[in-house]
């Protein structure tokens, strides 16, 4: 392999460097950011991750010879971290140890991806010389490099729609055996899937056998099981359930579904069950199933559609690429799964978003991919699974409308069971938006626009009963009509004009007036939308109100009807009627279903505008803003306590349920964590247990309060955070509530601290998904990663890359209609304070994941409530001290840590 002779541009905060394409020349050089964009726009250079080098060189329009594009197309499926260290480690490179060696590295690199082209070991070859061939036609800079390094197939490549495998229809699965798992089974299990030779853990040994008692036989209909178990980290309480889940599984062959909040966890659970099953059965079948909503997973009829002309320009090659990951991906998870979560920003736009099936479009037998449908198969697969990995929204979903019995979850394990909550609120919402009733629109007339692609409505998508069956005809003509009061394109332009048009437009616009009407902010931008609560509401507005709910009356009568024909007609099927086209209307009859629910949902929230107010719920009107630009108004409602609908919906049929977290309880005090599984609403009284970490916190860990930070003021806060960054030498975790703070800090220190071998990368400034944000800062001991909720419990990160975590202030409740309502119903003060002890529970939670983890948390608050202390693990070291006295406790243990590390590499050497 040999570099290939091509100049090479790389871009950090801390500057710019430039490499010739004559190799034997005068190497790299430093240029400024002028002579950067210069000579990026001269002629197409090699750069790594053009959205993040056009953010650091402030060149929106860049563009070149991108190395992750061309990674993308030589191991589709393949895991790389996207910066140079990571790109030279996935292709065995010598990483480079600053700035100035990385022009270097990727021409390395660049050699090495071509050079693999041409070697005959090279395991994804298949389909690359054809989608080549497409890829010069769209004039991919690439393009003309690959040509002629990839030899052309002696016979036709097959094509990926050929090339996927079928799913098999899976035979009904018999109700599983009421057995009961004695102690000792439970503990032997446990023994072999932690292997004989590991240490004992009682703390995880006596979780395992209480796990076991929620697979037991139900005693009465509607009374699961409950457990709350809560398990401190370190426990191994993912081997801990997974002992008894796999035991009950084989002795009873029913199929448990274990349910995490975040990715990161599902796929540690994935790589964990490996111990308790095997990749496949001897028939073929996959005992572990992982399962996501469907808008994770790639539509193969939505990507034939972008190869075929629905995308254009860049989005184009975005499609061939996402087709040669296709056939090597292993589920067809674009979200989250094996699909780079890079690859879709590196186009900078929603591309991958237009290749799933968010819309509820499927036309499912109708769809000549039917039958290799990666959504399809994991429905299938879940159904004779022993354990599937889902997440608590699909969970929720399933219950409530699983297709059929035995694809709702009756045995349950809740991982990060303290998110429930959160989850059960945005499943069992009701939200009337323009974005929302457009889709509606879409779903039922079709785009409005002569729009390339197969997007739809019904009457297409059911042409051949409204040819055969006139009621049904009638049914999908009167929905179609129906559906023109629902907002068109353009509405929001249409609003702000004061020209809406229909009903629900009008509703919108009458929503809009009276949210800025009552806006009490003063033209403050607080970073999200505004609101007001759903009462004292004019009369004039309750007449608009009604109006949009008779005109969505309307609407649903007609797809009730035709709901009614569907059936008739799987009840008497025609003669044309096969296997394939039953499946295709029984699919129709569910997403009918669903909407059909969604319009009665919708119309119960307008009827009771002007109304009294019912106390099981909390309403309200927004609009919703990103940066003073509005995108979304509509009328929300929630439930006061969204347990309620989850007792009816998950647990009353479940048998057996249980909900685990290291932050289940607050403090001592169980009381609010079994309000908050939802039991009581079914009486039930749940089991319940705690289980402390093994963990030594007075040695691994303390918590710093930093009392001379004074609130609100961004250049103090900078510099705090600058300092703190320093001294530590990287590994640490920034924690924001308001995104404007994050920008603000990041903006005035990351140049610095790039300057000092220190690169600082922030959720919501890099142009970087949130997991690839994590792998980043997981593979570089000297990186700092700056964000908001999602890395607050998203995160897990061992060892040295994490030494401290800083949260920039209290994490107060957003003052949000919604929280106030709980609020009253729960407490008032004591409400805010479970919920801010929850939020640095689980803040602190990502500092210390192993015995051998050590580390800092630092909170800048001058005025810290000592009420809050005991969210910390009991015996953790707390101190308040001023920003110099954090600084040199930090600094003693960054020092230590410094020499571990020598000592490691020595004893390595
Ligand atoms: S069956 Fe539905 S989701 Fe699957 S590929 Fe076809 S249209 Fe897309």
């Amino acid at each position: 392999m040999s570099a290939l002779p091509l100049s090479a541009l790389h871009a950090s905060h801390g500057g710019c460097w430039l490499r010739e394409k004559d190799l034997t020349g005068t190497g790299t050089r430093a240029i400024s950011k002028g002579e950067a964009v210069m000579a990026a726009a001269d002629t197409p250079l090699l750069i790594l991750n053009a959205p993040l080098l056009a953010t650091r060189l402030g060149y929106p329009d860049l563009s070149g010879l991108d190395l992750l594009e061309l990674y993308a197309f030589v191991h589709p499926a393949r895991f790389v971290v996207p910066t140079p260290k990571g790109l030279a480690h996935a292709l065995d490179l010598t990483p480079p140890e600053n700035d100035a060696d990385v022009p270097r590295l990727l021409q390395d690199a660049a050699g090495a991806l071509l050079a693999m082209c041409e070697n005959g070991a090279w395991s994804e070859r298949e389909g690359a010389w054809t989608a080549l061939q497409s890829l010069t036609r769209m004039r991919w800079p690439w393009a003309s490099l690959l040509t002629g390094r990839i030899r052309k197939p002696e016979r036709a490549e097959r094509w990926l729609f050929t090339r996927l495998p079928e799913w098999e229809e899976t035979p009904e699965v018999p109700q599983p055996r009421q057995v009961v798992l004695e102690d000792g089974e439970v503990l032997q299990r446990l023994e072999k899937l932690t292997g004989s030779t590991a240490e004992q853990r009682p703390g995880q040994r006596a979780y395992a056998v209480e796990t076991a008692h929620a697979f037991a036989p139900r005693e009465r209909s509607g009374h699961p099981h409950v457990l709350l178990a809560q398990a401190g980290t370190g426990i191994g309480k993912t081997l801990g359930y997974l002992a008894p889940t796999s035991l009950w599984t084989e002795k009873a062959g029913g199929t448990v579904w274990v349910s995490t909040y975040t990715k990161a966890l599902q796929r540690q659970l994935r790589q964990e069950s490996r111990r308790a099953w095997p990749e496949r059965r001897a028939d073929g079948s996959r005992p572990v199933v992982v399962r996501k909503g469907r808008e994770n997973y790639l539509c193969l009829l939505n990507l034939e559609d972008a190869l075929q002309g629905g995308f254009n320009g860049r989005a184009a090659i975005l499609a061939q690429l996402v087709a040669r990951w296709a056939a090597y991906s292993q589920d067809g998870d674009m979200i989250g799964g094996d699909l780079p979560g890079w690859l879709g920003t590196l186009f900078r736009q929603r591309g991958i978003a237009a290749l799933t099936d968010r819309r509820g479009e499927c036309v499912y037998a109708g769809c000549p991919h039917y039958r290799k449908c990666f959504i399809e198969r994991a429905t299938r697969a879940s159904v004779g699974a022993d354990l599937v990995i889902g997440n608590h929204a699909l969970v929720m979903v399933n219950a409530a409308r699983g297709r059929d019995q035995a694809s709702r979850p009756t045995r349950v394990v809740f991982d990060e069971g303290h998110h429930v909550f959160d989850a059960a609120d945005s499943t069992f919402a009701a939200a009337l938006t323009g974005a929302e009733a457009i889709e509606l629109r879409r779903w039922v007339i079709g785009p409005e626009k002569a729009s390339k692609g197969r997007r739809r409505g019904l009457s297409a998508r059911l042409a051949d009963v409204a040819s055969y069956d006139e009621a049904g005809a009638k049914a999908i003509t009167d929905a179609r009509a129906a559906a023109e009061a629902l907002p068109g394109d353009g509405w929001m332009q249409r609003i702000a004009e004061n020209a809406a048009s229909g009903p629900l437009e009008e509703l919108l616009s009458a929503v809009r007036t009276t949210v800025y009407a009552r806006d009490e902010s003063g033209g403050q931008e607080a970073g999200y939308g505004l609101e007001t609560e759903a009462a004292g509401l004019e009369g004039a507005f309750v007449e608009i109100a009604q109006a949009a709910r008779m005109a969505l009356a309307e609407l649903r009568q007609p797809l009730i009807r035709l709901g009614m024909r569907l059936e008739a007609l799987l009840e008497e099927p025609p003669d044309w009627l096969d296997g394939p086209g039953r499946a295709r209307i029984e699919g129709a009859r569910h997403s009918l279903t669903w909407r059909v629910d969604t319009l009665v949902a919708w119309e119960a929230l307008l009827d009771r505008m002007g109304g009294p107010a019912d106390p099981e719920y909390v309403d309200w009107l927004a609009v919703d803003r990103s940066e003073a630009r509005e995108f979304d108004i509509g009328i929300h409602r929630r439930w006061l306590d969204p347990m309620k609908p989850f007792a009816r919906v998950v647990l009353e049929p479940a048998h057996g349920v249980v909900m685990t977290s290291a932050t289940l309880r607050d403090g001592d005090d169980w009381a609010k964590a079994i309000a908050r599984s939802g039991a009581t609403e079914i009486e039930v009284m749940p089991r319940l247990s705690i289980h402390q970490s093994p963990f030594d916190y007075a040695q691994q860990a303390e918590v710093l309060i930093v009392t001379d930070v004074p609130k609100g003021d961004i250049p103090a806060l900078s510099a705090a955070f600058g300092r703190l960054i320093e001294t530590s030498r990287g590994g640490v975790l920034g924690l924001f509530t308001a995104i404007r703070r994050l920008r603000a800090v990041y903006g005035r220190i990351a140049d610095r601290l790039a300057r000092g071998g220190l690169p600082l990368y922030a959720q919501h400034v890099d142009p970087i998904d949130t997991g690839t944000l994590v792998d980043i800062f997981r593979d570089d001991p000297a990186a700092s990663l700056l964000g908001t909720d999602a890395l607050r419990d998203g995160v897990d990160v061992q060892g040295d890359s994490l030494r401290l975590v800083v949260m920039e202030q209290v994490p107060w409740p957003r003052p949000t209609i919604l929280h106030r309502a709980r609020r009253m119903a729960n407490g008032g003060s004591a409400y805010d304070d479970t919920l801010i002890r929850a939020k640095l529970a689980q803040a602190f939670g990502r500092l210390i994941r192993s015995r051998e983890d050590r580390g800092h948390f630092v909170v800048l608050s001058p005025a810290f409530p000592s009420r809050l202390l005991s969210a910390f693990p009991a015996g953790t070291p707390i101190r308040r001290v001023t920003l110099e006295e954090a600084l040199q406790r930090v600094a003693g243990h960054a020092q230590g840590a410094a020499a571990d590390r020598a000592e490691d590499s020595q004893s390595l050497s």
